[in-house]
């Protein structure tokens, strides 16, 4: 897609520091690390989420993000990963296509677990939101 940024990283139209690349993903340092390692990983075909990208890719997609995590752990050693996918406006995603961060976890390193980022349960009761689902 013409203007989209991470296609033209896709395109090689912008430079970036790329730590794993396969013949449909690719794995890149982002920009502004949130830790050591904070790695990006994009399917080069443009999708704004995971909703329109089509299976194989995303099946391809979460094995490149398994083999980034296992270069990252080679070589700087974090002791565990918080994985992540902001997806729509709402949620943070600033970028519209698809990608899934890798934020490498160290002893000490003061961050959160994933409930950490929202606490808003809403009005209705858990039974009461399984009904919807029946
Ligand atoms: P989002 O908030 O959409 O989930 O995350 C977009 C991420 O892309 C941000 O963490 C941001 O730092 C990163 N980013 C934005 N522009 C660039 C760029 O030109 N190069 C790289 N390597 N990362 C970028
Ligand atoms: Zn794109």
């Amino acid at each position: 897609m013409k203007d989209c940024l991470f296609c033209k990283i896709v395109k090689k139209e912008i430079p970036c520091h790329n730590i794993y690349e396969d013949k449909n993903n690719l794995a890149f340092l982002d920009i502004q690390p949130h830790a050591q390692g904070h790695t990006v990983v994009i399917s080069k075909t443009h999708a704004p989420s995971i909703t329109e990208l089509e299976d194989q890719k995303l099946q391809s997609l979460i094995i490149a993000v398994k083999k980034a995590m296992k270069l990252i752990k080679e070589k700087l050693s974090p002791t565990g990963f918080t994985i992540g996918i902001n997806h729509g406006k709402i949620s943070g995603q600033t970028v519209d296509h698809l990608h899934i961060h890798i934020l490498p976890r160290y002893e000490g390193d003061g961050g959160g677990n994933v409930h950490s980022i929202i606490k808003n349960p809403g009005d209705k009761s858990v039974e009461e939101v399984a009904e919807l689902f029946k």
